[in-house]
């Protein structure tokens, strides 16, 4: 595991989260993981974990937080966010991330949209599986793999 030099990392980069509309409360966390255990990402995804991101920021490791992949994974479902026994509202703490992380350029302005795009084009294509599934048919799965395709030819 990667040592973490505390003096080379950002002291600040908590309160500027906390500072930002949503974000009040992050600082709250008491690192009970009910986020993580919560997550539909986490479940799926062995790199992501809400509770690592939280614990990441309040150590200052900004690059490290708003350079990473992992931010754009969240698919903003609200879980975390209403089981909190903290109220730190995680959610809004990534939009906030991912906001800080536009600014200071290591993606493109775009990236916000193009991400709520994509959470609407796989909630999409999660509902005609789901129909395909109840009524199959030719017609559906062709119709499952042109959205597919569709959403893969997306640019970020
Ligand atoms: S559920 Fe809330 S308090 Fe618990 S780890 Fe997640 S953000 Fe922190
Ligand atoms: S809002 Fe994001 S971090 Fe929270 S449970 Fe949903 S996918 Fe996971």
């Amino acid at each position: 595991m990667e040592k973490i030099i505390l003096s080379e990392k950002d002291p600040n980069f908590k309160n500027e989260i906390a500072s930002q509309p949503g974000a009040e409360a992050f600082m709250r966390c008491f690192t009970c993981g009910t986020c993580t255990a919560s997550c539909p990402v986490a479940e799926v995804h062995e790199e992501y974990d809400p509770r690592k991101i939280i614990r990441m920021a309040m150590l200052g490791m900004r690059e490290e937080v708003l350079s990473s992949d992992i931010l754009w994974m969240c698919s903003r479902c609200y879980t975390c966010h209403a089981l909190c026994p903290q109220n730190v509202k995680f959610t809004d703490v990534i939009s906030v991330l991912r906001g800080m992380a536009i600014k200071e350029g290591h993606v493109p302005a775009e990236r916000q949209e193009e991400a709520k795009e994509l959470d609407k084009a796989v909630q999409e294509i999660r509902c005609l599986l789901i129909d395909n599934k109840l009524h199959p048919g030719k017609k559906k799965a062709d119709k499952i793999r042109s959205r597919i395709e569709d959403a893969l030819k997306d640019k970020w």
